[in-house]
């Protein structure tokens, strides 16, 4: 008994010892979003790149390799999509080996549904693009007065970009690297342009009423109504009464769009049909979350599947065709990206709604094995970074607007005097005489190699300590890019091995 007693205090000491000598990182998943260009492309830089993620405990690594630029890896099948600097250099190869010397999992990121304008699909294949209703594609729109650079591709069409061209790819690299996990990006319809103005191109046009019932195959033109026997028109639905006009096929497409988007399932009735058009988007995005697991886990049977999406599925649904509760049988890994410029406000504001926000998605994700929210690191600085870059953009202007700059500059000077003491004197000496010629130099500098401690790194550290305090599993931060150009690995280094 006595011996037992002091077995168990022994017990509970060594215990304790244990304990505070070997604290694990409280969050399981310590995660960065990552470019190749970051690791390089040799064998060093890559060493060097993935040493720095292991000495800040990151260990998942999810490193794009399809952009909307085209393909990192030296494939053969895909060859023409190849980006041109990665033809010789298996970059994913040596990620993935240091990687995993190092306990760190690997998830390869992927551009689903956007590609670049010049990117060698786009070209190759333009009648897989999403198309408005004008039947143009997403590169003939201006975006805040430039031209809009991404090839948006339609997701339903098939044989189409889904089938013919992503799914492959995506199989491809599954069979030919040891990567521990996929990863969705762009796994919607575009959203930055009007949110209603995708898809109509032909294979569309002709899906959407198939998909919705808006006629029957067998009986195509039978109106197919039952009896009106209740006072509310919208009650007489159930016998799926046919929806298209007798004359559907000499509407134009503008015609059909219009009224796949705008018209009513009863004429008279509401104008209700745009459910069915987003219902079908929020459709053909989960069907290939699908359709791309199955093929994957045919050549990989272990393959897990990851997210990066908006950060509420409700509202992205209808903007952009994602309503990523519906992911959860095909993705395990579910990673809003809760950055700073999806909230309004300040940055306190945006601390409080991003603790709200993280609570309704740990009820949306209830289904996911893991929820992993993410931050952007360098968004937290826009009022550190914004002054100086407009500082910059009025210099170029030739520096006529001498009271704008005055304002920007005073903006930042606390901190300028404090950790770019040099940068600080030769602006002010700039707004005594506007022409002296060193700020406009000097700034460059700045900008091109920002002083550790300019970003403020306690609001990273305080942006992690609120989503970790939501009792989450793991942790995102796009990117490590950011981390390096903001200077902020040391934080990242304390956050992560807490
Ligand atoms: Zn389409």
């Amino acid at each position: 008994m006595r011996h037992a007693r002091i077995l168990k205090a022994l017990l509970l000491i060594a215990f304790s010892i244990g304990a505070t000598a070997s604290a694990a990182p409280t969050l399981k998943g310590r995660a960065v979003w990552a470019s190749p260009r970051e690791a390089g492309a040799t064998e060093a830089t890559v060493v060097a790149y993935v040493e720095q993620l292991a000495k800040a405990h990151v260990n998942t690594l999810i490193m794009e390799l399809k952009t909307s630029a085209g393909i990192f890896w030296p494939s053969e099948r895909f060859a023409p999509a190849v980006v041109p600097e990665y033809k010789a250099f298996d970059v994913p190869a040596v990620l993935i080996r240091e990687c995993h010397k190092r306990g760190i999992a690997f998830h390869v990121w992927f551009f689903d549904f956007a590609e670049g304008g010049s990117s060698y699909v786009a070209q190759q294949h333009p009648e897989w693009l999403a198309l408005g209703p004008e039947g143009k594609p997403s590169t003939a729109e201006v975006l805040r007065g430039q031209p809009y650079r991404m090839a948006w591709m339609c997701p339903a069409r098939r044989p189409g970009y889904t089938d013919q061209w992503l799914i492959p790819i995506i199989q491809e690299f599954a069979e030919r690297y040891d990567v521990d996990a996929i990863h969705h990006d762009y796994v919607r319809y575009p959203g930055d342009l009007a949110p209603d103005t995708y898809c109509f191109c032909d294979y569309c046009l002709e899906q959407i009423p198939r998909y919705a019932s808006y006629y029957s195959t067998t009986h195509p033109d039978d109106p197919l109504l039952g009896r009106f026997d209740r006072p509310h028109l919208e009650a007489h639905w159930e016998t799926s009464p046919k929806v298209l006009p007798p004359n559907w096929k000499d509407y134009s497409r503008e015609m059909k769009s219009r009224l796949l988007l705008e018209g009513s399932f009863f004429p008279g009735g509401n104008r209700d049909l745009d459910y069915f058009f987003y219902e079908y988007r929020v459709h053909q995005v989960t069907a290939f979350t699908r359709e791309v697991f199955e093929a994957v886990r045919k050549v990989k049977p272990r393959m897990e599947f990851s997210a990066a999406v908006f950060k509420n599925p409700v509202q992205s649904g209808r903007f952009i065709g994602q309503d990523w509760r519906q992911f959860a049988p095909w993705v395990q890994y579910v990673m809003p990206m809760d950055y700073r410029s999806h909230f309004g406000g300040d940055f306190e504001t945006h601390l409080d709604l991003l603790a709200e926000s993280i609570q309704q998605q740990k009820t949306w994700a209830r289904d996911f094995a893991h929820f992993w929210p993410g931050v952007a690191a360098y968004q937290l600085y826009d009022e550190e970074r914004e002054p100086l870059t407009r500082i910059r953009g009025l210099f170029r202007d030739g520096g006529k607007d001498v009271e704008g700059v005055r304002a920007a500059f005073e903006a930042v000077a606390p901190r300028l005097r404090t950790y770019a003491p040099d940068l600080h004197a030769a602006l002010e000496a700039w707004l005594k005489d506007p022409k002296s010629p060193e700020a406009a130099a000097k700034l460059d500098a700045f900008l091109a190699n920002v002083p550790e401690g300019y970003y403020p790194a306690e609001r990273l550290t305080r942006t992690l300590e609120r989503v970790r305090a939501q009792g989450v599993e793991g942790a995102v931060i796009f990117s490590s890019g950011g981390i390096t150009s903001a200077k902020l690995w040391k934080a990242v280094e304390e956050f992560f091995g807490k």
